[in-house]
């Protein structure tokens, strides 16, 4: 039976989320640990461990058919893949910055100035469009360092929090480009493989629309019902069921994690009781 080759990188920052991606899809493998490659037990996918540099290379190219990469990555890689969607994990950014001493007043002010980065291309694109010339001083690793031994007068480099910068002296003047991991796909798919991929992203959409939701359970005295059910606009018709309480009924539906608080603050007022939320492990609709 046909398979698909999923890369994920091996060790590093993208790693945790997208494993927790594929067991919540409940697809298994055996333990992994020093391998680089392994086949699920209970779907078509086969998983490779890769350096994320390599994950839109080897996509391209067909050795791997899909893959989670940083955006990031994939831009400066500049590989023809497509992106299949936003994955909403390994959020960052990619920055310029300067020694915190030195006075900054615009993006002008790099007119002339060295560098160094593990991202020339971003930064060149970035550069240019501004109208500023400087000189791209590209280095793979330790790029924070750059500027306190002499290499370069700035640096353009990922940041998250900032503390790295912080601890380096630097401050961010500008920000270039906002990153998170996302799936990339192989531009010649099989129709077989493109169903296997369709039946992941079907997985994979239905626990990201569960985790937007939770289920609420309440009591409420009849003649609030019409209010309360108004309040909970909920997927279709929430549930309604008479309590042995005389006058008083229980609700069910499902809720959207946004303005939740707020949602669950008027539903109170209103004079709903013994309100239950619990989280909800796959929503297809
Ligand atoms: P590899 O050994 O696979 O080449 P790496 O050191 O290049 O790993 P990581 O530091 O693990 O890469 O980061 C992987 C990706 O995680 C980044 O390209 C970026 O998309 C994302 N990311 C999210 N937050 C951060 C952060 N604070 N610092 C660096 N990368 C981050
Ligand atoms: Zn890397």
């Amino acid at each position: 039976m046909e398979k698909i080759k999923l890369a994920i990188q091996k060790k590093g920052r993208l790693s945790e989320k997208s494993l927790e991606l594929i067991d919540e899809c409940d697809i298994s493998f055996p333990n992994s640990a020093g391998r680089l490659m392994t086949a699920a037990y209970d779907f078509p996918i086969e998983i490779l461990f890769l350096r994320d540099d390599d994950i839109p290379g080897y996509v391209e190219d067909g050795v791997a058919d899909i893959g989670i990469v940083g955006e990031n990555v994939l831009v400066e890689s500049a590989k023809e893949v497509d992106l299949v969607t936003k994955l909403g994990f390994g959020r960052c950014r990619l920055s310029i910055a300067i020694p915190r001493g030195v006075a900054y007043q615009g993006i002008a002010d790099l007119n002339g100035k060295a560098i160094a980065t593990s991202y020339p291309r971003l930064l060149r694109k970035y550069l240019t469009e501004n109208q500023v010339h400087a000189e791209i001083h590209e280095i793979s690793g330790s790029v924070e360092i750059a500027p306190s031994i002499g290499l370069a007068e700035g640096i353009c480099d990922i940041v998250s929090t900032g503390s790295t910068l912080l601890s380096n002296g630097l401050k961010e003047v500008e920000q270039i480009f906002s990153s998170e991991a996302v799936l990339i796909r192989n531009k010649n798919l099989s129709a077989a493989k493109q169903e296997i991929l369709d039946k992941f992203m079907f997985r994979m959409t239905s626990v990201r629309k569960a985790k937007k939701n939770k289920y609420i359970l309440l009591n409420a005295p009849n003649e609030k019902l019409e209010e309360i059910i108004s309040l909970l606009p909920g997927l279709s018709s929430p549930t309604v069921q008479s309590l042995a309480r005389e006058g008083w009924s229980s609700v069910h539906s499902v809720i959207q994690d946004q303005d939740f608080w707020e949602k669950i603050e008027q539903i109170k007022s209103a004079g709903a009781e013994g309100i239950l939320i619990m989280p909800i492990e796959k929503l297809i609709y």
